[in-house]
């Protein structure tokens, strides 16, 4: 079964809304015809208004890059789910490792905005991934199989059909460090036993699982090559929109 490939832009915390909207009215026309592939970007909660009314009528997708699990509350500084809903968002990362290891979210955290997500009809991009001493320690498989049990629990085969994974090794984020191919092929093969393992054949054929970590226009291809890889989670290079484009056109 072929998987539509998607190339998703993490801004993380980037541009103003003058930034936002030029970078949309560049991309927009050349992007404008790309009908075999999807285009996701997912900006900083201030601009997702901007960038969903720049949007209007096109082919690109929209995410957010983090929300809370709570439907409302006394929870000063975050977001909800159906805020994100209100302003058209598809998709929202979640687990991502700066929310990890910089703001200490938990797997249980997480498994909780994942399952929100889902009942919110919104689809996680949900991001696994080791630390450099887990690798070194050769713990790598181990972490990535504890956090898909942990951020996966009581998460039903239905949603899992519609879910995004994305293998994002910590040391190589931002770092210009990307993994090998074969790392993240081996990496990747491994998340989809996983789902194979759990929700059988047909949910380990549906979940897209992308790589992230130092994609670039110059590897981009090399990753879009393997077997199992079905698309891409970039910061850095998804910041301009040449450079992202080149993604695109992997
Ligand atoms: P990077 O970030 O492409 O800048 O390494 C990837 C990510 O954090 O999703």
């Amino acid at each position: 079964m072929s998987r539509r490939p998607l190339i998703a832009a993490n801004w993380k915390m980037h541009k103003t809304t003058q930034e936002a909207k030029s970078f949309m009215s560049e991309l927009l026309p050349k992007v404008a015809d790309v009908k075999d592939r999807d285009i996701l970007i997912c900006p900083p909660f201030t601009l997702i208004n901007a960038v969903d009314q720049a949007r209007d009528g096109s082919n690109v997708l929209l995410g957010a890059q983090n929300m809370y699990f709570e439907e409302k509350g006394a929870f000063t500084g975050e977001i909800a789910p159906q805020m994100l809903k209100e302003l058209n968002c598809e998709f929202v990362i979640l687990g991502h490792s700066e929310r990890r290891w910089v703001f200490g979210e938990t797997d249980e955290m997480i498994n909780k905005k994942v399952l929100a997500a889902f009942t919110n009809g919104l689809i996680p991009v949900l991001c696994v991934g080791e630390k450099l001493e887990e690798r070194e320690k050769k713990m790598t498989d181990q972490v990535i199989l504890n956090q898909m049990e942990k951020n996966l629990k009581g998460i039903s085969e239905e949603f899992v059909n519609r879910l995004v994974i994305a293998y994002e090794p910590v040391w190589a984020i931002g770092t210009g460090k990307n993994a090998t191919t074969k790392d993240a092929k081996e990496a990747i093969a491994l998340i989809r036993e996983f789902i194979h393992s759990r929700y059988g054949v047909s949910a380990a054929e549906k979940v897209k699982i992308l790589y992230g970590g130092s994609v670039k226009p110059e590897n981009v291809k090399s990753y879009m090559e393997q077997e199992g890889i079905d698309g891409a989670l970039v910061g850095g290079a998804s910041l301009q929109p040449d450079s992202f484009l080149s993604l695109i056109n992997y």
